[in-house]
């Protein structure tokens, strides 16, 4: 069995065993596939991965190109310049973390006439140099962004502090779930609890994630 098959596999049952416990049908798999050659993106795609993300726009573009055909995920910072680029090609944006981004992207899908669905980026510990929303801003900022129809928000997304017990990111995930449950916005769709990478989708999962980004389990260290 090849490695890459083998990792899939091993994510997979890791994925269910953790969505088992925490009392979920269903959680999804997004395959980051960041510095991932596209021969591998290929590869992954023929073992049946059928969401990627990728989070910087110049190597995804390509990617994109070369497999129109896959459920491609925006999730790194988007500079507002850039957003013509990225709607349309992506079929969720994870990080949605500022109100003139809401304003670029929701002019952007009118244009295409689509709307177009994200996630909204929480900063949920208050990390100086992380992307993300101030939880205490999130009610009024969801409140504006479903004021614009070229909008479309599905749920929230969060990259917490790097820990290496993954056991201490464990209250920033609960924190989140919280806060996933805690909005109840017309036009504000609460569907997608965007949390977890290689190192803690465990304990995301646990507490409530249904969507998992995951890069080096899946295609192995980056360097
Ligand atoms: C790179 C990246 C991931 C995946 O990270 P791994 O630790 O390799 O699983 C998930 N989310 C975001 C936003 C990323 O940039």
């Amino acid at each position: 069995m090849s490695k890459l098959r083998e990792n899939i596999e091993a994510v997979r049952a890791r994925l269910r065993l953790a969505a088992d416990r925490s009392g979920q049908n269903h959680v999804q798999l997004v395959a980051v596939t960041k510095t991932v050659p596209v021969a591998t993106i290929g590869e992954a795609i023929q073992l049946g991965l059928t969401s990627l993300g990728e989070n910087r726009l110049q190597e995804a573009l390509p990617k994109v190109e070369m497999y129109p055909a896959v459920d491609w995920h925006f999730i790194g910072r988007l500079q507002t310049n850039k957003v013509k680029d990225v709607v349309g090609r992506f079929n969720l944006i994870h990080s949605l973390d500022r109100w003139k981004l809401a304003e670029a992207l929701h002019k952007q899908a009118e244009e295409l006439d689509k709307p177009v669905s994200v996630l909204v980026q929480v900063n949920i510990a208050g990390e100086s140099q992380k992307g993300g929303l101030p939880p205490a801003q999130l009610q009024e900022f969801l409140r504006e962004a479903a004021a614009l129809p070229g909008l479309r928000v599905e749920g929230l997304m969060t990259v917490p502090p790097y820990e290496e017990d993954a056991e201490r990111v464990r209250p920033y995930f609960r924190e989140m779930n919280r806060l996933f449950h805690s909005f109840h916005i017309p036009g504000v769709k609460m569907n997608i609890l965007s949390m977890g990478m290689t190192h803690d989708f465990i304990v995301a999962v646990e507490e409530g994630a249904n969507l998992v980004r995951i890069g080096s389990a899946i295609f192995g260290e980056r360097i």
